[in-house]
């Protein structure tokens, strides 16, 4: 097992006259053994970050560390490392047993029996045991990853690096795999880093998730603590489905107010706002909807718009009176609101999550 350290990392690629700043000063550790995620949109820098931690790209500043040696100028193969991409990179002609095998001859550590007891046991760790004399093409999508899992298991190395392993995989099998993947890592405890854009991947597997975007770390910690005390408006709308609903709201007097809401800011929110300006995010399962105007202050007015009956829950879209804003809320079950019922829709307020309005970081 091994702690990874990644200090200062940058990686800046040249394309033409341009400068793509891929990854920007990126700090992070992950003990020993932990699962961690990173997670984002497409072109924020997961990738890459993977690939400088593996030894396939040099950083252009920054150093990491694996196991507490300085690996930068170490190649791949020392870094004692074991990849798993989204392409299960099988060898087509090779077996199973042999695809698991390939490149253990070579170490001189262990005799031919002890790779077959290795392979044995991890095959039936996986659940591959069957398919050892199979040839990739005659796997489904499923067991090809289980098999370039495997591969990577036998190898027992320090750290597993892991890109987009289960994108190629349908839903429910992503879902199956997903599970698979998390009793794995509880099982045998290597350190392992986890590259996905999937909010879902991230939230459910990971102990802790590095949320990216634009090449910066926007927030690192675990799945509930991004969740429910986001650093910035950007994990915010983030993590969730559907997403968190940010309201601008006019700051005068230390009271808050769009529309028909209104809120004295009070303790630590009172010193926190010192704008003419802020922004509320409250997750739309934190809202409660009830017909007709309610005279409290902190609720907003308005019609519904949408109906989405999922099943267990609705969500219901309501677009606000006096100001140009819809918001989402879930209700359980089947609710009894049709399109143009007039309601209002209660803030509680210890759900507010309240951010500067220009630099989106949360006020606390
Ligand atoms: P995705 O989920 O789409 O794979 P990602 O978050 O993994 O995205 P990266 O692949 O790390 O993102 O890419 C980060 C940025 O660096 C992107 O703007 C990408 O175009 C750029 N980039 C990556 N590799 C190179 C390269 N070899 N040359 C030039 N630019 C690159």
């Amino acid at each position: 097992m091994a702690r990874i350290q990644i200090e200062g990392l940058s990686k800046h690629f040249q394309d033409g006259d341009e400068t793509v700043v891929a990854v920007e000063d990126l700090n992070l550790d992950v003990e020993d053994g932990e699962f961690v995620v990173f997670v984002g949109p497409s072109g924020c820098g997961k990738t890459t970050t993977l690939r400088c931690v593996a030894g396939l790209e040099d950083p252009t500043m920054g150093t990491i560390q694996i196991a507490d040696d300085v690996v930068n100028d170490e190649p791949p193969e020392d870094r004692d490392i074991a990849m798993v991409f989204q392409s299960y990179a099988l060898y087509p002609h090779m077996t199973v047993r042999e695809n698991m095998s390939f490149g253990l001859e070579h170490s001189t550590d262990l005799t031919g029996d002890d790779i077959e007891r290795k392979i044995q046991e991890t095959a039936e760790m996986m659940g591959i045991e069957e398919l050892l004399d199979r040839v990739p093409a005659d796997l489904s999508g499923g067991q090809q990853q289980r098999v370039a899992l495997g591969r990577a298991i036998v190898r027992d190395p320090k750290v597993f690096l892991m890109d987009e392993p289960l994108s190629n995989l349908d839903a429910k099998l992503r879902a199956e795999m997903r599970t698979y993947l998390q009793q794995l890592q509880e099982d045998i405890d290597v350190t392992t880093v986890y590259v996905t854009h999937d909010q879902t991947e991230a939230m459910t597997m990971g102990d802790k998730i590095a949320i990216l975007n634009d090449g910066e770390l926007q927030q690192y910690g675990t799945p509930a603590e991004c969740y429910h005390e986001p650093e910035n408006t950007f994990v915010a709308q983030f993590l969730g489905e559907p997403s968190i609903n940010l309201v601008e709201m006019d700051v005068q007097n230390g009271t808050m107010s769009a529309g028909t809401f209104e809120y004295q800011l009070d303790g630590r929110l009172a010193d926190a706002v010192d704008a003419d300006s802020a922004v509320v995010g409250i997750r739309p399962e934190a809202l409660t909807v009830s017909t007709g105007n309610s005279e409290s202050d902190t609720a907003f007015t308005g019609t519904v718009a949408v109906v989405e009956h999922l099943g267990r829950e609705s969500n219901i879209h309501i677009e606000l009176d006096g100001i140009d804003v819809e918001l989402t809320v879930i209700v359980d079950g089947r609710p009894s609101l049709s399109v143009d019922d007039s309601v209002s829709v209660h803030v509680p307020p210890e759900a507010m999550h309240v951010f500067d309005s220009h630099t989106g970081k949360v006020l606390r």
